[in-house]
């Protein structure tokens, strides 16, 4: 691995660590493999595996400079790669069904069925169990993540499984029922593990230097906001209402909602998200603002979109896509995506003028207007008395809009996960490292 060449990266399919948003690749591991090659000015080519034993054998090979797929280290592994410094700890629970046997212990684990992901270092914690607890039983699953056993678990076709903390609390807004029952063994780093060769020193010293400049400048605490924080806003029930929605409502909508999407070359799921979030997929919501409609359109923003019956639905998406589509075109040209996506769904609800407002407060603050994070922290001031006064449009539901695009961006999420099973057989596709253009930002006008 070279400053200025190509980074070969393995890594999993998973929604804590690589998948595809629409459209667009994401996942911690995979921004953070971004921030790391822009840092050195290298092209990504990310290599997909479909379990661990198949991640390390490819690493093994040499055939990926490095593995980033939330590894958490292990002695057997050191053994075999060289490790980074770590980026993130996770805890490793028992889960079980909600309603089932809760084991409190670990002599309580004895008799269960248990399922841990093969090759995981789960197994060797349960190996090491079973010196003192010879009953001790496990079966190893051969799957890309922890989301198989909890769907096990779920299913009552298995009693307990052992998974990492930061995926279980992604995971389990898909498995609600899963529950976390008790800790076992102590929480591990997750680190990068690269291929052992004679250019390893070399090139662990750049993984090392990056992850340190990465940890102290915040942009890994950051990371780890943006794509673990924000599921905290929608709660789990909600995630269980939407799942039962998904399952019972979206058929029905789902063929108009593509149409739409289509018509505006969006994604059909941000389209399925916002109307959910507006109305719940529901044609005759109406709130007492005056809103109304599957997309709750104004009466003004609906003669304006040429909208006659808010409650038509084909007409409300086509209103609602209209409106968002004019959002995204009228930002500045230089804000990239997915900020663009964001910043257009917070226009969306609180509109472009108070959008603006938190903008030029987030630039004159330090922050970067181009960025969704950093607006996302200042919205909230837009209803704060010591800031609103000195904006030009004055009080705005800050926090409000916040919570709306946190939502949206969860049950988008939820929507694609649910399409996971699709991009697992897909072959691993080349990403080049496109710079942002915010690195050339120009400056806004001060109002
Ligand atoms: N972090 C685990 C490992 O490195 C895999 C993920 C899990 O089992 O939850 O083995």
């Amino acid at each position: 691995m070279t400053e200025g060449e190509e980074v070969v990266v393995v890594t999993r399919n998973t929604p804590t660590t690589y998948y595809v948003e629409g459209d667009r690749a994401s996942g911690f591991e995979y921004e953070l493999i971004r921030a790391f090659a822009r840092e050195y000015n290298m092209r990504i080519s990310i290599k997909v595996a479909f379990s661990l034993p198949e991640l390390l054998d490819i690493l093994a090979s040499g055939e990926a400079h490095l593995a980033a797929a939330g590894l958490s280290q292990s002695a057997s592994r050191d053994a075999r790669f060289v490790a980074s410094n770590p980026y993130l700890y996770q805890q490793p629970l028992v889960v079980y069904k909600s309603g089932a046997l809760r084991p409190r212990s670990l002599d309580a684990l004895a008799g269960r069925d248990i399922v841990v992901l093969a090759g995981s270092v789960h197994v060797e914690t349960l190996s090491a169990l079973q010196q003192d607890l010879p009953e001790l039983a496990w079966r190893e699953i051969h799957a890309t993540d922890s989301l198989e056993l909890m769907q096990l678990v779920t299913d009552e076709k298995a009693d307990l499984a052992i998974v990492d903390s930061i995926e279980f609390s992604i995971q389990q807004q898909l498995l609600p029922r899963v529950v976390a029952a008790m800790e076992i063994g102590d929480s591990t780093p997750n680190v990068w593990y690269l291929t052992q060769d004679e250019h390893s020193e070399a090139s662990l010293g750049l993984v090392n230097q990056f992850i340190a400049r990465a940890t102290e400048q915040g942009q890994i605490a950051q990371l780890k906001q943006e794509h673990f924080g924000r599921w905290e806003h929608a709660s789990r029930v909600g995630s269980l209402i939407f799942q039962r929605k998904m399952r019972d409502d979206l058929p029905k909508w789902q063929p108009m909602l593509e149409q739409v999407a289509e018509e505006y070359q969006m994604d059909w799921r941000l389209l399925a998200a916002m109307a959910y979030q507006e109305s719940n997929w529901n044609p005759n919501a109406r709130s007492h603002t005056g809103v109304r409609g599957m997309m709750m359109l104004t009466r003004a923003t609906a003669s304006e979109l040429g909208v006659e019956d808010r409650t038509d639905p084909l007409q409300s998406l086509r209103g609602g896509a209209r409106f968002f589509k004019t959002l995204l075109r009228r930002l500045p040209s230089d804000i990239e995506e997915p900020d663009r996506t964001f910043l257009a769904l917070a226009a969306y609800n609180i509109g472009m003028g108070h959008l603006e407002d938190a903008r030029i407060m987030t630039q004159r603050a330090g922050g970067d207007p181009h960025l969704w994070p950093d607006v996302r922290a200042h919205l909230p001031k837009l209803q704060n008395p010591n800031h609103f006064p000195m904006t030009k449009f004055g009080f705005a539901e800050g926090e409000q809009a916040v919570t709306y695009v946190d939502n949206i961006r969860h049950y988008e999420g939820l929507l694609s996960f649910q399409n996971l099973p699709e991009h697992r057989i897909s072959p691993p596709i080349q990403v080049d490292a496109l710079f942002p253009a915010y690195l050339w930002q120009a400056p806004l006008p001060v109002l």
